[in-house]
């Protein structure tokens, strides 16, 4: 029996069929300074970055987080209008029920299942918190249906933290200048924390998010628009810095 090492068989012959690909070509890493910059023209773009999730208290938020899971901000946002006028609280979630809350959130993927945690974790709430969110990642992180990126989202956007939450944008557009590239969200979350100047944590993963959704898309991203394209080294790049006008 013919012995495999990498591609090829003993004494050097290729191994017939499909033949290891070439590694993927990765853009080197962005220094300090040009990250600090990116950051600087997020900013002078659009100092006060916010989440396009429609929320009126930390419960509110922690439902629509819960519920935008593969799905867009605009689709819960349709949804969660009606829901949150009859329920923004968790007793108030609870007194709702589960028939109820399922139709009225039916229109967003997995919602069956969303409803589901959204009573459970609002139990949680009610059961061991008085009602109120925790603002604390080890509470946050055991309420049914909420993750690390639920929570990320949650301390920074309810309470104030300088986390960095990991979304489908955040993720692809580290990746693509890169900023801090990585295989895995928590590897991504990492290199941002390591080297995001301090004055932008905050707003970081809000300024990524919309960069992500709205120029650096995943498809086609909008190079020839995009402020930092000088200072991205994505080779896919559709425009070059050099060619815009
Ligand atoms: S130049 Fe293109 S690929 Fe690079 S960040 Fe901008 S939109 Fe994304």
């Amino acid at each position: 029996m013919a012995i495999k090492t990498r591609g090829k068989l003993a004494g050097g012959r290729k191994v017939p069929g499909r033949q290891p690909t070439a590694k993927p070509v990765r853009a080197k890493l962005r220094d300090a300074a040009s990250v600090r910059e990116i950051f600087a023209r997020f900013k002078a773009a659009l100092p006060e970055p916010r989440t396009e999730l429609h929320y009126r208290n930390p419960y509110t938020l922690l439902v629509a987080v819960v519920l935008s899971a593969q799905a867009t901000d605009a689709g819960v946002n349709k949804a969660t209008e009606k829901l949150f006028a009859l329920a923004d609280t968790p007793q108030k979630m609870l007194a709702l029920g589960e028939a109820k809350l399922t139709d009225t959130i039916k229109t967003i993927g997995l919602y069956r299942a969303k409803a589901k945690n959204v009573l459970a974790l609002s139990e949680r709430l009610v059961n061991e918190y008085g009602g109120k969110v925790p603002d604390n990642r080890e509470a946050l992180e055991e309420l049914p249906g909420v993750g690390r990126k639920t929570a990320n989202v949650v301390l920074n956007t309810a309470f104030g933290e300088p986390t960095i939450a990991v979304d489908t944008h955040v993720f692809r557009v580290s990746n693509r200048v890169p900023i801090a590239p990585g295989k895995t969200p928590r590897e991504v979350e990492d290199g941002l924390e390591n080297i995001v100047p301090e004055e932008y944590k905050r707003n970081a993963h809000h300024w990524l998010i919309l960069h992500g959704r709205y120029t650096c898309k995943a498809l086609k991203p909008n190079c020839g628009a995009c402020i930092i394209n000088d200072l991205c080294r994505w080779p896919k790049k559709t425009v070059k810095a050099d060619k815009r006008r």
